[in-house]
């Protein structure tokens, strides 16, 4: 079995590596950064977004397994102290292995098609966004404001949250359509409220004009100026974040908050 380990450039992280790596030294695990088939990742749900995005193009072949160094996260989800059982376990149990669709951003007029694992942001902070926005080939709304995020189940505690989205809950593989400083007056009104949509949902995005606009996906982000549309939606490519224990969604979320 091929293996790589993927830190956060702290001692405590950059030490639990080596600890992982003194453990597997035997002739059955290969350290093989190029084509892993497990990828440890040892920080915070930062460390682990940077894993995804790094082994993007290899997902199929890969299983992500989480340390936190930290407090504790929604995908590094096992804690420091449990390295050792998580190491033996390893060696000999298969785990529990739970799969997570990416979101997929296509961009029009560019050619380009992006992927996030917590949201897509379309976001303006210099001037106001006018947007048209579709579901499903169905014109729904214009929207005026900062611009709007989308998030997936996994980022429904990040961003979305702070923008006063609602947590879904681990399992159902649905999407939030949120705003961003909406702007809402006697002349102009949109939906206001964030908006939970079914897991085939296609959505488009028409801008009026999308000079000084950025696409930020995960941490990662681009500008948009040159695009003439954008869709996003669920897509086939799927992060495998593997498990040694019981996950309680909602001890998870009483210790993270
Ligand atoms: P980052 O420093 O890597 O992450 C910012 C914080 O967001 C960290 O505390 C991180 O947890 C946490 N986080 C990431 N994904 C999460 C999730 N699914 N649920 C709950 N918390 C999560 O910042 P970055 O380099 O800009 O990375 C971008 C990602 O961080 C974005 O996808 C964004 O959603 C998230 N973020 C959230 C906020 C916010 O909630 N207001 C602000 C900035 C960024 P760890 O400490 O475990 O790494
Ligand atoms: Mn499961």
């Amino acid at each position: 079995m091929n293996y790589t380990v993927i830190t956060r450039e702290d001692e405590l992280s950059l030490t639990l590596k080596e600890k992982i790596c003194l453990t597997l030294a035997s002739n059955e695990y290969i350290y093989d950064e190029l084509n892993p088939e497990t990828v440890f990742v040892v920080g915070g749900d930062g460390t682990f977004l940077k894993a995804i995005h790094q082994y993007i193009d290899h997902l199929e072949s890969i299983q992500f397994i989480g340390i936190h160094t930290g407090t504790l996260g929604f995908m590094c989800d096992h804690q420091k102290e449990e390295l050792d059982d998580l190491l033996e376990k390893f060696k000999s149990e298969q785990p529990h292995v739970h799969s997570y669709p990416l979101l997929e951003i296509t961009l029009e007029g560019k050619n380009q098609t992006v992927y996030a694992f917590n949201e897509a942001r379309i976001e303006n902070i210099a001037n106001t966004l006018t947007l048209d926005l579709s579901i499903n080939d169905e014109f729904f709304e214009t929207f005026k404001g900062s611009g709007i995020c989308l998030c997936t189940q996994i980022g429904s505690t990040a961003i979305n949250r702070s923008l006063g989205g609602a947590i879904i809950q681990h399992g159902l593989p649905l999407l939030q359509l949120s705003e961003i400083m909406g702007l809402h007056h006697w002349k102009h009104r949109s939906l206001g409220s964030s908006l939970i949509l079914k897991e085939d949902a296609v959505i488009y995005v028409k801008p009026e004009s999308f000079h000084h606009t950025l696409l930020c996906y995960d941490h990662k982000s681009m500008p948009v100026d040159q695009c003439t549309g954008i869709t996003m939606k669920n897509s086939q490519k799927h992060v495998k974040i593997a498990r040694f224990r019981e996950y309680s969604y909602l001890s998870r979320l009483k210790n993270v908050f």
